[in-house]
């Protein structure tokens, strides 16, 4: 059971108390802006209803112990009155990297038993470990009482995942995981942080179909992609291509590298389509947002050159079958990963099985598809009657 019961249970079994509280976060799916966030530009992603839970119960020494329902052979242990290193639990890094960047930060910490069990797919681009973040961070701030927002958390998740597991992604995953809403995809301005809401159309369900192809050297790649970006923006005088416009862009077209100005174009471009993407959804106008998303998955496999074969087939897969009424294009990372597909409820099922069929067929490799549904971002839940 990788839900709320679940976790207190597996809490119970494991400390032979009741936690104190449970925290929860979702993962995420991006819509649209791909490759925008580190320019500073806008993306549109959708919390999830899958979620990574945690239950805690404060200790009266400084030791923190951690359990994970998905990991039942390994536990984590380390004291918080010592600076955190990296220990040798995998999973377990994530939960030193979050408790580090509370310590770095000046909070006094205190021991903490903690169960982990979490829904979230993990791997599949659906962010799981932005999911675990938040919920960690939401539980240290409810337990030290620190009184920090939701932004405050985001940052400080990502902050975990940079400094501590030195993965340098921006800072999308862990805000919608931490304010996302039911029901609803979030714009966020990665320049200010600043957000806004648009329900999902009733009519299209929310796919998120898993490629299965294996990421390779993606780490390089993504480096190259942002030091091409960063380097049009400097060419062109302007401090990140959030500023630059399609025209000034050509006007420095021979001072950039090919590669330069496809990727800026990416950017540029994409940043439209993110701020067309929030009218067409507030308008629920699917025709258009059908056009936006084809036009993101064209860009990013033309311009910024991260989409590959499986992927660019999954997307021909549903435009053929849905064309305006339904819309899909490749999210996340890139590089294989998986693709995000507003199919009509009524067609899921033929959409299903035609991916079930032709997929495997064209690229000898089975693909994941999960029903997703927009969730909340993070939810606190004290069950101490003594401690409310
Ligand atoms: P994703 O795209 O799912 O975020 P990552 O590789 O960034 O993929 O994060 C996955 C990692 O997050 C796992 O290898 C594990 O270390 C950690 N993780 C995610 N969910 C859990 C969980 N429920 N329990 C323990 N660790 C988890
Ligand atoms: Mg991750």
């Amino acid at each position: 059971m990788m839900n709320e019961a679940g976790v207190e249970k597996t809490f119970f079994n494991h400390y032979h108390c009741s936690a104190q509280c449970i925290t929860s976060a979702p993962g995420r799916v991006n819509l649209i802006g791909e490759f925008t966030d580190f320019n500073g530009g806008f993306v549109y992603p959708v919390a999830l209803q899958f979620r990574t839970y945690v239950a805690y119960r404060l200790r009266a020494d400084d030791e923190v112990r951690v359990v994970s329902h998905n990991y039942p052979d390994e536990s984590d242990q380390f004291r918080v009155d010592e600076v955190l290193s990296s220990g040798g639990c995998q999973w377990g890094n994530y939960v030193r990297a979050v408790f580090a960047i509370f310590q770095r930060k000046g909070y006094a910490l205190r021991g903490m038993d903690l169960a982990i069990a979490s829904n979230v797919p993990q791997g599949a681009g659906l962010s799981s470990s932005a999911a675990l973040e938040v919920a960690l961070a939401g539980a240290i701030n409810e337990a030290l009482s620190c009184g920090l927002t939701p932004e405050q958390l985001a940052l400080i998740s990502q902050q975990a995942e940079n400094d501590f597991m030195d993965c340098q992604c921006g800072i999308m995953d862990q805000l919608v995981s931490a304010t996302g809403r039911a029901g609803q995809a979030i714009l966020i301005d990665c320049a200010d942080l600043s957000t806004g809401f648009a329900p999902l159309p009733e009519q299209l369900a929310l796919l998120v179909i898993n490629s299965n192809v294996p990421r390779k050297l993606v780490d390089s790649a993504y480096n190259q992609r942002r030091q091409d970006c960063e380097e049009a923006a400097r060419i062109i005088g302007l401090n990140s291509l959030r500023d630059a416009t399609l025209s000034i862009l050509q006007q420095y077209r021979s001072s950039l590298t090919d590669n330069q100005f496809a990727r800026a174009r990416h950017v540029i471009s994409e940043n439209h389509r993110v701020i067309d993407f929030h009218s067409a959804l507030k308008d629920g106008d699917i025709q258009q947002m059908s056009e936006l998303m084809r036009a993101s998955h064209q860009s990013l496999r033309q311009d910024f050159e991260v989409t590959v074969p499986a992927t660019d087939g999954l997307v021909s897969i549903c435009d053929d079958l849905l064309g305006n009424t339904g819309a899909a294009r490749m999210t996340g990372g890139g590089f294989g990963g998986a693709i995000v597909c507003l199919c009509p409820h009524q067609r899921v099922d033929e959409l299903c099985q035609r991916i079930g069929r032709a997929y495997p067929e064209q690229f000898g490799l089975q693909a994941d598809i999960y029903m997703a549904q927009a969730g909340n971002g993070l939810q606190v839940k004290s069950l101490d009657v003594m401690s409310v």
